[in-house]
């Protein structure tokens, strides 16, 4: 029986979770994790997961955001991770079209930059072409004026035309989310704040381990016939607590983006664009707001706690106001920012931005499955190759046969729509109900995109609970995704429902400021918090506001 994904039920789903031996017990809850349980359960695979932190709190909730086309590895000549990827986006959209929203994205050609007009030109109909894109979204050339024309921010002088492509915008931690949620829908059990610490073995065969509550402080142990290590940044870890790093090992580089408010970076029109040191960065507009990054340097730091330094903050400035120099953006122009790792494999003298996006799989000698690299546009492929070698496992052990993968057919939870190609019908209606409810056509609208089919949840909360939304004093628009949060999505504390379940952290410091005292009033209630607990889970959330905001020296 399906269990519910509610922080109001977590300690009986821990309870439960030490009683039987699960077929797979999949470490780490990012986008890698949530996929395999995903994958694995629809096939048969009686599955658990946990996760230590929240839900995509490690790199899955710190990307750029987009389900890649992979241009950037066409320079690399990585064709066939081109092409897959262009694949996979394609299926992530048709099955989660709320998360994924097609973007026409710039690419300005200047004076000496990476792409000149032919290869500007040959690049992009080779990635049309590699990425199986869609007819009506292939690349089109534009002179000078015509780039100008759809962003006039840009540099002039330096601007000699452009090329003009479509990527995939996403919210990672939320399409995560979905990712998770539709895994648990179909019976896995997943939890947030659960650390592995320990692995179990019997003759030298891991069997299970034994993980830490976060929360509670209590030792849970759990059984599984196997064991996936999908921990990220952290997956060398968990190697070593098993004995196996050896051989190949993970090389983490940290990547931030910088959140400012529209009015001062009043962007019309994504652009992919040149930096004065030959790399290439993102501007997107999103909510109001405009984020642009990302970096790419070595890091040898706090893995749970990356942060944006001065440098970095200022090395993201400078290439924005080479590219919009009209702007001027100074530090005081930030509002919001992230950092995050990659979890990439280490290849002898190769910098950063050289380092393969490919994904690889670890078997150890004990059977931990190990499954590193990789990204978030590839992790539906990613869990099918690491279940498929499963299920061989099982078959060869005569523990069962199981089904091939056939999660490019399966909606993810919120993605019941009626197919992409219906999604903007089913919007206008949505919408319509959600203004019948009293929000206004732009809540409603920023709603059904962020939930997709689960919005009707979020309104019969909204419909259902009118007293106690007027005694929170929250309006409609915080207070339904909120309740929906602890009951639907097992939000534990007030940063994962600001951070990872709404993005307001990033995309609406101002309404943090304005609602983190109800919010964390009313989860207190919720959650049963004493008065310790609460002044923790506050003073928490404010350490996680000023670090978004202040860059650190280093
Ligand atoms: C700056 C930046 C920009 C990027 N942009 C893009 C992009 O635009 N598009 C794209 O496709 N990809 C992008 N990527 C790559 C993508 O974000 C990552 O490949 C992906 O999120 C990795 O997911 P993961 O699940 O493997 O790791 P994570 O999301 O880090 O998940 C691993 C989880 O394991 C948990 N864990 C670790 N140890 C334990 C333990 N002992 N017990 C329990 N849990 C544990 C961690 O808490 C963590 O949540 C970007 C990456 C970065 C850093």
């Amino acid at each position: 029986m399906t269990k519910p994904f509610s922080s109001l039920y977590r300690g009986q789903l821990l309870r439960d979770m030490e009683i039987q031996e699960y077929d797979l017990l999949v470490i780490g809850g990012g986008i890698t994790g949530a996929g395999i349980a995903l994958d694995a359960q629809v096939r048969g695979i009686n599955t658990a997961l946990i996760e230590m932190q929240d839900f995509a709190a490690g790199t899955s909730s710190r990307s750029t955001k987009l389900v890649h086309g992979g241009l950037r590895y066409l320079k690399q000549l990585e064709f066939k991770l081109v092409a897959e990827v262009g694949r996979e986006r394609a299926i992530v959209y048709e099955n989660a079209p709320h998360v994924t929203t097609p973007e026409w994205m710039l690419l300005p050609m200047i004076e000496g930059g990476t792409y000149g007009k032919f290869a500007t030109s040959i690049g992009l109909r080779v990635y049309d072409a590699l990425a199986g894109v869609k007819k009506n979204e292939r690349r089109i050339m534009l002179n000078k004026e015509q780039t100008l024309a759809k962003e006039p921010l840009l540099a002039k002088e330096k601007l000699k035309g452009g090329g003009y492509y479509v990527e995939y915008r996403t919210d990672d931690a939320r399409l995560t989310m979905e990712v998770m949620k539709e895994a648990v829908r179909r019976g896995a059990v997943a939890s947030n704040y659960v650390k592995a610490e320990e692995l179990l073995y019997e003759n030298n065969k891991i069997t299970g381990v034994v993980a830490i509550d976060q929360i509670s402080g209590e030792k849970i142990t759990i059984r599984a016939k196997k064991i996936i290590n999908a921990a990220g940044p952290w997956v060398d870890t968990i190697r070593e607590i098993d004995g196996s790093k050896k051989g190949k090992r993970l090389h983490v580089t940290k990547g931030i983006h910088l959140v400012i408010d529209g009015k001062r970076f009043p962007l019309k029109q994504s652009v992919y664009f040149d930096t004065p040191d030959g790399r290439m960065v993102f501007a997107i507009p999103r909510d109001g707001k405009t984020y642009v990054g990302t970096t790419d340097t070595n890091y040898q730091g706090d893995i749970a706690n990356p942060k944006m330094t001065v440098e970095d903050r200022d090395y993201i400035l400078r290439a924005a106001n080479f590219m919009f120099p009209t702007l001027e953006l100074t530090g005081k122009d930030v509002e919001s920012s992230w950092a995050g790792l990659r979890p990439l494999i280490h290849e002898e003298g190769k910098s950063p931005s050289e380092l393969s996006r490919k994904d690889e799989i670890f078997i150890s000698e004990s059977g931990l499955l190990t499954i590193a690299g990789g990204k978030l546009t590839g992790y539906r492929k990613m869990a099918e190759r690491i279940v498929d070698l499963l299920a061989e496992q099982f078959k060869a052990e005569g523990r069962g046969t199981y089904p091939r993968c056939t999660t490019d057919h399966i909606r993810l939870s919120g993605g019941d729509v009626g197919g992409a190609e219906k999604f903007g019908t089913f919007k206008k209606e949505k919408v319509k109900e959600g203004v019948m409810l009293g929000l206004s056509e732009q809540e409603a609208k920023q709603l059904v995109l962020r939930y997709g089919s689960n919005v009707s949840r979020i309104f019969s909360r909204i419909s259902e609970h009118d007293a106690e939304m007027t005694e929170t004093g929250l309006p409609k628009q915080v207070f339904g995704p909120l309740l929906y949060a602890i009951e639907e999505e097992m939000a534990t504390t007030p940063e994962d429902f600001f951070v990872r379940r709404t993005g307001a952290l990033y995309f609406n410091m101002q309404g943090v400021r304005e609602w983190k005292e109800p919010v964390i009033a009313y989860m207190a209630q919720k959650l049963d918090w004493n008065v310790e607990e609460r002044m923790n889970h506050q003073k928490r959330l404010e350490q996680f506001m000023y670090d978004a905001a202040i860059p650190i020296q280093e």
